[in-house]
């Protein structure tokens, strides 16, 4: 396999697709797609396929491009365990490097040949009879697979507010996660709505380049001061030369964060203090003025809503160029922002930092299981899957970074990586009993919500004093995130319970 030095950056993606049944279709060529297909591929399947809607890898990663994009978690832990890269230019790398890190990761494994670019799941519907999925494309072909997985991550569906008159704004308006490079800001009147994870990290960049830049802010966030820094050549060279080097650094970033769970369970009230405390002392050393400082200060517990980390966002907010707003917004009209207090703010550009609809995965396709039952009926109560990966109704059907496998506390892909295993786990033990279908039985599905809900019960998640994108607007219920460790969720998904599911060869399911 050629070294991360020695990989190209471009590599063409073969187009067409197989008339055959696959073993395995994967949706999506983001972190969890491209590690199920590596993890494939290296236990030998060569009958599977990554289906990718954009027109390039990366997820999250590709689609994101808005200035000032990074990772909020240093990446020598956010990336691959069994790929450590000993080159990451700086504690937290930007959108670009990470993404060529995805792109280089897919070369050397070789699954690019196994990767369909421009290519969306439109539906996908069990058959029950022939025991498999047929898949139709955005561009109406038909891929039949016999193992289905989601890999379509849950921050990627734009959440816009509903603020009457938004439909008016005749000038240029966009979504951060959609942003519109065309749209020159210099000189402009820029508005930007939200203060999360995305507008902390592009409002700085933007600021030195707009006339005028209007922050408007519904709830301020907690921000902790950001330790980056670029990686020294000669500790490069260590990495490269003794990878027991990036193993350390990455077990010791590993337990830092992860020690952060215990104050978020509220079992270690201390843990929390001492982020609020840092925080507090952060907003002090950067906010002179009192009167700005009370408008930043959250009112509710360190944690409950994500933990932002950043050194410039404070500082870029007291520009001259930059009003900050925090009285509501009322109104959009053509060319102006109005807030409660009835002040009028002329506006050149919008840019939506508003988020992700979190609580609604799937959102824009028809999954059908068995008897005809749609996802989005299957969870109209509330999101479920069990340890985040199985649905009941749903046979040979498995989701990387499902419901409530979200972390507050440390990188994702430390759980879309014990998902992979799982998932290779279910398709060895299908192999094993000669099972052409295997479906979690709808009372483990249940056993482990319930479990949920008493986990969460208790957690800054939900007893916090916020309202955040964890949570369900309709039923108040927390449907993302993981109310535990990582080690914890790790022990859950080691291997799989033959009892928590049904195996069937072919005949109809009785599952109970
Ligand atoms: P977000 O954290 O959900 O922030 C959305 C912002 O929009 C919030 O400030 C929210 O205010 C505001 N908002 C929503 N509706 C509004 C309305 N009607 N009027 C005024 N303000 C409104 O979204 P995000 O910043 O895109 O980040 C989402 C998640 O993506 C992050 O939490 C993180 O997991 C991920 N992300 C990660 C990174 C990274 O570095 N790894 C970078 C970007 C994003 P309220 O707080 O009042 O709701």
């Amino acid at each position: 396999m050629p070294t991360l030095e020695q990989t190209t950056t471009e590599t063409p993606y073969p187009t067409g697709l197989p008339a055959d049944v696959l073993d395995v279709l994967i949706v999506g060529a983001g972190f969890s797609g491209l590690g199920m297909a590596i993890k494939l591929l290296e236990s030998g399947t060569k009958s599977f396929l990554v289906i990718e809607k954009a027109d390039d890898i990366g997820g999250t990663w590709y689609v994101n491009q808005y200035p000032g994009c990074a990772c909020d978690i240093p990446s020598h832990l956010y990336s691959f365990s069994f790929d450590r890269n000993p080159n990451w230019s700086r504690m937290y790398s930007g959108r670009d490097e990470i993404q060529r890190y995805l792109k280089s990761c897919a070369q050397r494994f070789g699954v690019n040949q196994y990767i369909r670019v421009n290519t969306s799941m439109q539906t996908a519907v069990w058959d029950d009879a022939a025991a498999h999925w047929r898949v139709t494309t955005g561009d109406g072909a038909t891929i039949r697979a016999r193992v289905l997985i989601s890999a379509v991550g849950a921050l990627h569906v734009p959440m816009f507010p509903e603020i009457p008159g938004m439909e008016k704004f005749a000038g240029p308006a966009f979504h951060s996660t959609w942003w519109d490079s065309s749209v020159p800001l210099e000189g402009k009147r820029v508005a930007v709505i939200g203060t999360g994870a995305s507008a902390i990290q592009f409002v700085p960049e933007i600021a030195p380049k707009v006339s005028k830049l209007s922050v408007f802010q519904r709830t301020p966030p907690w921000i902790v001061p950001k330790t980056d820094f670029a990686i020294p050549e000669r500790w490069q060279k260590r990495f490269r030369r003794l990878p027991i080097f990036t193993w350390l650094l990455r077990t010791g970033l590993f337990w830092m964060y992860e020690i952060r769970v215990w104050g978020f369970l509220g079992k270690v009230e201390a843990l929390r203090n001492r982020g609020e405390k840092m925080a507090v002392e952060h907003l002090a050393a950067q906010v002179p003025d009192p009167k700005l400082r009370a408008r930043l200060t959250p009112n509710y517990r360190f944690g409950c809503k994500r933990v932002l980390i950043s050194n410039d966002f404070y500082p870029a907010i007291q520009r001259p160029n930059v009003e900050f707003v925090t009285d509501a917004i009322r109104e959009i009209r053509e060319h102006s922002i109005v807030t409660q207090d009835g002040a009028e703010r002329p506006v050149d550009v919008l840019i939506y930092a508003t988020g992700f609809r979190a609580t609604e995965p799937l959102h824009d396709t028809r999954v059908v299981g068995r008897n005809g039952l749609d996802i989005h009926q299957a969870w109209k109560e509330r999101i479920s899957a069990y340890l985040g990966v199985t649905v009941s109704g749903f046979p040979n059907f498995f989701i990387l970074l499902g419901p409530n496998t979200g972390l507050g506390h440390n990188s994702v892909v430390l759980m879309s990586e014990a998902q992979i295993g799982y998932v290779m786990d279910c398709l060895r033990l299908m192999r094993k009993r000669g099972s052409k279908t295997m479906e979690v039985k709808p009372a483990t599905q249940q056993r482990f919500v319930e479990e949920l809900r008493k986990r969460l019960a208790g957690t800054v998640w939900e007893s916090g004093g916020c309202r955040s994108w964890y949570q369900d607007a309709k039923t108040g219920e927390s449907p993302v995130i993981w109310p535990g460790s990582v080690v914890r969720y790790k022990r859950k998904t080691r291997a799989v319970a033959e009892r928590d599911y049904v195996l069937s060869n072919g005949a109809p399911f009785t599952a109970k």
